[in-house]
């Protein structure tokens, strides 16, 4: 027996089983707070969450998709006063302040109702009443990682009120998608011990590698970033199950469930390339059922804020595809709190004593898969 079908029978899982994931980063004006005139530029996309999250709830309910809706922490606060009172007492001190939820509240206003930009319950509770839709945690404040001015104390703080207002609304946060793709592994340790189970962190190519925004600003990797969304230049980005890492030394949680692919929005003049951007997910998608890997799609519901009737038939032409592979390839769509409690489950019952040697070496050797 091949050492990777070996690991494969040890967590008991079909070999042949691929899984589809899918991530949402649910933020509103919390996630744009840094661009100029961010509730000018982006208002239509902002508003438009209101009919986007709806519509792909009821796609999600259609074809059974379960996803995971990682939502910042401010936007389950009823009133301003209630989040103001929230706020952790260490904060973190950006260079660059316009980064700052806890330094930008002079545009939030009273309640969802008075400014459906920064808050949301109502949003939440809608998706909670959806069939198998985890709702994950995005940070409390957007909280940027990577960004100069802030550090593990901070970030510690931030996350653990998320999930206090989450505990207010009966949730039990397992996932957390870092904000900015600014996943920060110094941080992989306070997330366990606030009992995170899964994030997703970034592709391998690094044209994907996590950097904050002073090193980010290369347009040569934002046009790649760009290319890669409809011509393969890293691959399917697609793994095993058994690749997928977890904390350090026991693979233990969080595990990091990476991202494949960004669902980058309908844009009218590209257009003519709408097939090659559909094509592009569809066969790793395909991939993935076929040799029983996993493929994870995310994105943001304001990307489809405006076009969305072009941006859910989108959708709706991968979940379809979804459904064909589902019924030949028995490919099952999970979300990532549900993948993690998974793979924990697999692992203790694998043994009490985890193999150090065999997850060290698999850790070492993560290749993904490139489409061949
Ligand atoms: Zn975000």
């Amino acid at each position: 027996m091949g050492k990777k079908r070996e690991i494969g029978a040890c967590l008991n899982l079909r070999p042949r089983s691929g899984f589809f994931i899918i991530s949402l980063d649910l933020e509103l004006g919390w996630g744009v707070l840094d661009s100029k005139n961010y509730l000018k530029g982006y208002k239509k996309n902002l508003l438009g969450v209101r009919s986007a999250v709806p519509s792909i709830l009821d796609l999600f309910e259609k074809y059974k998709i379960h996803a995971t809706w990682a939502a910042v922490g401010c936007l389950f606060f009823e009133s301003r006063d209630q989040l103001l009172h929230a706020f952790p007492a260490k904060r973190p001190n950006y260079q660059d302040r316009a980064f700052s939820a806890y330094a930008n509240m002079i545009n939030v206003g009273a309640d969802e109702k008075e400014d459906p930009f920064h808050f949301a319950p109502s949003l939440i509770r809608l998706i909670r009443s959806y069939p198998a839709q985890e709702i994950g945690s995005h940070t409390f404040s957007h909280y940027l990682c990577l960004e100069e001015g802030q550090d593990g104390e901070t970030f510690k703080e931030d996350l653990t009120a998320a999930l206090k207002i989450a505990k207010k609304h009966h949730l039990n946060t397992e996932s957390i998608v870092f904000p900015r793709h600014q996943s920060n592994k110094e941080y992989i340790p306070i997330c366990a011990e606030l009992g995170i189970k899964a994030y997703r962190g970034n592709e391998p190519a690094w044209i994907y590698r996590p950097k904050n925004s002073k090193s980010n600003q290369s347009a040569f990797r934002r046009l790649l970033r760009f290319l890669d969304s409809y011509l393969s230049i890293t691959g399917y980005n697609c793994y095993p199950i058994h690749q997928i890492e977890g904390h350090y030394p026991h693979n233990t949680p969080p595990y990091n469930i990476p991202s494949s692919r960004f669902l980058r929005p309908y844009s009218k003049g590209l257009k003519s390339f709408e097939p090659l951007r559909l094509r592009r997910i569809t066969d790793a998608l395909t991939y993935a059922a076929k040799k029983g890997l996993i493929y994870h799609l995310w994105w943001h519901p304001h990307n489809f804020g405006v076009n969305l009737e072009k941006n859910l038939s989108f959708l709706e032409k991968i979940l379809k595809h979804y459904a064909q592979l589902k019924k030949m390839y028995g490919m099952e769509s999970q979300n990532m709190g549900e993948l993690s409690r998974r793979l924990l489950e697999q692992h203790k019952n694998h043994s009490g004593k985890p193999n150090n040697k065999t997850y060290r070496a698999n850790a070492k050797k993560l290749v993904y898969l490139q489409g061949l």
